[in-house]
């Protein structure tokens, strides 16, 4: 059987290995318009922060090494078209100019996507950037040491609009986030959480602007100097846009069936509307365990597990695409946070009525003292008041207890209810946390306010 998997991104690469781990006699052929193969964006920031000295080891896989593995890799080789009734694909070979077809049995899609250029005046201007890939990395890291970089403004307070302005930060450079929603991160975290890391971005050198529409870059000589928004007017030697991305898939047009914002309308089994042509990872929704429909959620974890179900699909086994919760974890300064599933301020985008209780306690009990790490957790629960399941959950400390979540997004996908949760065991040792984990405190607090409500 030959297998074209095109794109080398996460989706892409987990689903070659998928194919390799389990039929390695496969003909793969492996197609990147790039020139760099698997390039990880997630690890983007720890090389901005010069944590990872070589842009280049920012990846899995390496052509010599997948080649040795009976890959055919194909770097700066974008597909152009594909004619599912004949399984053929169009190659244009970008380094000679020139086009071929080449045939499959199986084609799998993980054409990924790229920042929005934001539709206002100025943003051809120079010094208006993205934070994306390899090229933008390398681009970037030149500005974190440019002295005529004074002022950065950075458009998009999500976790990469975060991830950004925190590199700028360290570098010494003034910063201001702007987005259009109330709070930063305020898709990740409700208000008990962003208040606090507010106060810290601007302890930092980061000054949010949040709850604000940009409508213009102003430049001179040809590159920007300030960001207008209906609210006020901004310096900015750069400007790096973080506010959305669009699915690389306006070629699937009249190929593959897409939904209105281009993304590739897939089954559980990641299959298109053509036979034999599979989509996996950004450009393509998953299955939300909170809430039992397809949504638009582009994390590496989704393009990793939906290129492992591709995978075995593709090679005969009948598997379907477990549903996620949307778990995600970040370092903002001294604070971690992670969350997962849905928050208060997400419940109403999801159509899902939703109750919350918030805990503030200690990680480890009150007689190990603050200096041998005992420190403040905050973590909210939210859940369906009606049925009591468990619905999402945020955590944050300057501790690192952030793998608490991915025991609520099991609880999430196990459709758990508080009553599950409240006695669950989970280990105590002073050392490292109190003998009532923090999620049982508030799976019990929830249901006492639960109790008391029918009683009142
Ligand atoms: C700065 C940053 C940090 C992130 N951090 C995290 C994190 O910590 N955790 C997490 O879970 N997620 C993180 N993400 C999200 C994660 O990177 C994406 O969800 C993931 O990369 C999606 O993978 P993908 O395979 O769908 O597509 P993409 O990563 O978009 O890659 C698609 C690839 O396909 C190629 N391609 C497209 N069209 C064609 C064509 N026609 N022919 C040939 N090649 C083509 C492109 O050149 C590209 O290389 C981060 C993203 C960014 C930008």
């Amino acid at each position: 059987m030959k297998v074209i998997v095109v794109g080398s991104s996460h989706g892409g690469y987990e689903t070659v290995r998928g194919i390799l781990a389990e039929q390695p006699d496969t003909e793969i052929q492996w197609y990147e318009k790039g020139d760099f193969l698997s390039f990880l964006s997630c690890g983007m920031q720890l090389y901005l922060e010069g944590v990872v000295k070589d842009v280049n080891s920012v990846r899995y896989a390496t052509p010599e090494g997948m080649r040795a593995q009976g890959v055919h890799v194909f770097t700066r080789q974008e597909i152009t078209q594909v004619d599912a009734a004949k399984h053929q694909v169009t190659v244009h070979d970008l380094a000679h100019d020139t086009t071929r077809t080449e045939s499959y049995d199986k084609l799998v899609l993980s054409v990924g996507a790229v920042p929005v250029n934001l539709p206002v005046p100025g943003n051809d201007l120079k010094n208006v950037y993205a934070m994306r890939g390899r090229d933008w990395a390398i681009k970037l890291k030149a500005k974190t040491v440019d002295p005529t970089v004074q002022n950065v403004v950075v458009i998009g307070a999500g976790y990469i609009g975060v991830e950004a302005a925190e590199v700028f930060a360290k570098a010494g450079k003034h910063v201001t986030l702007i987005d259009m929603i109330a709070r930063p991160l305020g898709l990740y975290l409700d208000a008990e959480f962003t208040d606090r890391l507010t106060e810290t971005m601007k302890a930092n050198n980061i000054y949010p602007a949040t709850g604000q529409l940009v409508k213009e870059f102003v430049g001179h000589q040809g590159a920007v100097q300030q960001v207008v928004t209906d609210q006020g007017t901004y310096p900015a030697d750069l400007v790096i846009q973080t506010a959305g991305i669009k699915a690389n898939t306006g070629w699937l047009k009249g190929v593959v069936d897409l939904d209105e914002k281009g993304l590739v309308k897939i089954n559980d089994h990641l299959e298109t509307s053509v036979a034999d042509v599979y989509a996996v990872g950004d450009a393509t929704k998953v299955p939300f365990a909170p809430t039992d429909t397809p949504q638009q959620i582009a994390l590496a974890t989704n393009a990793r597990r939906q290129g492992r179900i591709a995978a075995k699909n593709v090679l005969g086994d009948d598997v379907a695409m477990p549903p996620v919760s949307g778990s995600s974890a970040l370092s903002v300064f001294d604070y971690h946070f992670a969350s997962t599933g849905i928050k208060e301020g997400t419940a109403e985008r999801y159509g899902v009525k939703t109750a919350s209780v918030f805990v503030t306690d200690t990680t480890q009990p009150p007689f190990v003292p603050t200096e041998a790490g005992n420190t403040e957790v905050y973590f909210k629960l939210t859940y369906d008041p009606a049925s009591l399941r468990v619905l999402g959950a945020q955590i944050m400390s300057k501790r690192d207890v952030t793998a608490n979540i991915n025991a609520i997004s099991l609880a999430i996908q196990g459709k758990m209810t508080l009553k599950d949760l409240a006695y669950a065991d989970f280990f105590f040792q002073p050392g490292f946390d109190r003998p009532w984990n923090i999620m049982n405190v508030a799976a019990q607090k929830a249901l006492l306010a639960e109790k008391q409500a029918v009683t009142n």
